[in-house]
């Protein structure tokens, strides 16, 4: 229901002393045990289908908490509103949750989200990840149209929290006193960036090295919705796959950021705003990267589409109502988007 419509038959009086009200009760009134399942169920649909058996899910009481229980009329397999949401196992309440997402929007440092929100300093590592992956489904909603920008960013290989174990073992020797690679060369993260004319941006790992147009195609090209041009830098690995999708290539000498009629400025803007921000995390490992970027174009979206003062709640909503919940445990083990044995190949031991 819209607030507009609750509030359509009161008078100025009651509508003055409601606001009252709700500010002199607001912690109450959003700290109830199931304050955040409220809000889920607020969005779940009325008709539910398993994922497994691809029967109906009906209503199965609630627990102790309000919180409403559900069970398959197939498998028996039983869930609650919470299932598969950021909050699912979680103890922390609805103001904790809400402080958490606005500390991040901030990019507040996880000691301080720590001591702010009193959890520890583990709980909060985890949370970040679990709001990071949370975005997922808001990023895969974006496409873009019209008139693109369109640049490459390249990253070093960062593999901070990387067990050894899973590392390429160096060779002893290496005789070799320089690499023989110079420049942009496969031990660089290759990073697509785009952004259309509506501010839709895209930044997307796509794999080691030098872009090419295979990695475009795998990139940029799932995310076109009536796209007209491509503005571009370096025009070789777009030349194919601006033909393939229909679009016109705008080439601006490499080096330049404009040629006069067409530039490459704002997705060149973007990319010193991204490593400003970036630093605040003092070196991000190439398992995480993409969450970090992720979490760059959220708030960048969110920023472009909000007043600053409703981001806080509209983040709030998105994040705990996505059905995308990842377990702590597997934060750890989320896959590195790169091949690390190709990114060493000449530094591991062969023997
Ligand atoms: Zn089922």
């Amino acid at each position: 229901m819209k607030i507009e419509e609750l509030l359509k038959d009161l008078d100025a009086i009651t509508i003055i002393k409601l606001k009252n009200y709700l500010l002199e009760n607001l912690l109450e009134l959003c700290s109830t045990k199931n304050s955040n399942s409220k809000i889920i169920s607020k969005y779940k649909k009325e008709e539910m289908i398993c994922e497994k058996c691809g029967c109906k899910i009906y209503k199965n009481g609630t627990t102790k908490n309000g919180i409403q229980k559900y069970i398959c009329s197939g498998c028996k397999i039983t869930s609650s509103q919470t299932t598969n949401t950021i909050i699912c196992h979680s103890k922390l309440s609805f103001e904790i949750w809400r402080n958490i997402i606005d500390n991040l929007l901030n990019g507040f440092s996880l000691r301080r989200i720590a001591e702010e929100n009193n959890i520890s300093l583990l709980t909060s590592f985890r949370l970040r990840h679990k709001v990071l992956y949370a975005l997922k489904h808001f990023i895969e909603g974006i496409y873009l149209s019209g008139e693109i920008q369109s640049d490459e960013k390249y990253f070093s290989i960062n593999l901070k929290g990387t067990k050894t174990k899973n590392m390429p073992r160096y060779s002893k020797k290496r005789t070799s006193t320089s690499s023989p690679y110079r420049g942009i060369s496969h031990h660089k993260v290759c990073v697509v960036s785009s952004i259309d004319e509506n501010d839709n941006l895209l930044l997307k790992i796509v794999g080691l090295g030098r872009c090419t147009t295979d990695m475009l195609n795998e990139s940029l090209g799932q995310k076109l919705n009536e796209a007209k041009s491509i503005t571009v830098d370096s025009a070789s690995a777009y030349q194919k796959f601006c033909k393939k999708n229909n679009l016109t290539l705008n080439a601006i000498p490499s080096g330049f950021h404009s040629n006069d009629v067409y530039n490459i400025s704002e997705i060149n803007g973007i990319h010193s705003q991204l490593e400003t921000w970036l630093k605040k995390f003092r070196g991000v490992s190439i398992r995480h990267l993409q969450e970090y970027l992720d979490w760059f174009v959220y708030i960048f979206t969110m920023k472009k589409r909000f007043m600053l003062n409703k981001i806080k709640t509209e983040s709030y909503s998105k994040i705990i109502i996505d059905n995308n919940y990842i377990k702590s445990k597997n934060i750890f083990s989320i896959k590195i988007p790169i091949d690390l044995n190709v990114a060493y190949a000449e530094y591991i031991n062969q023997s």
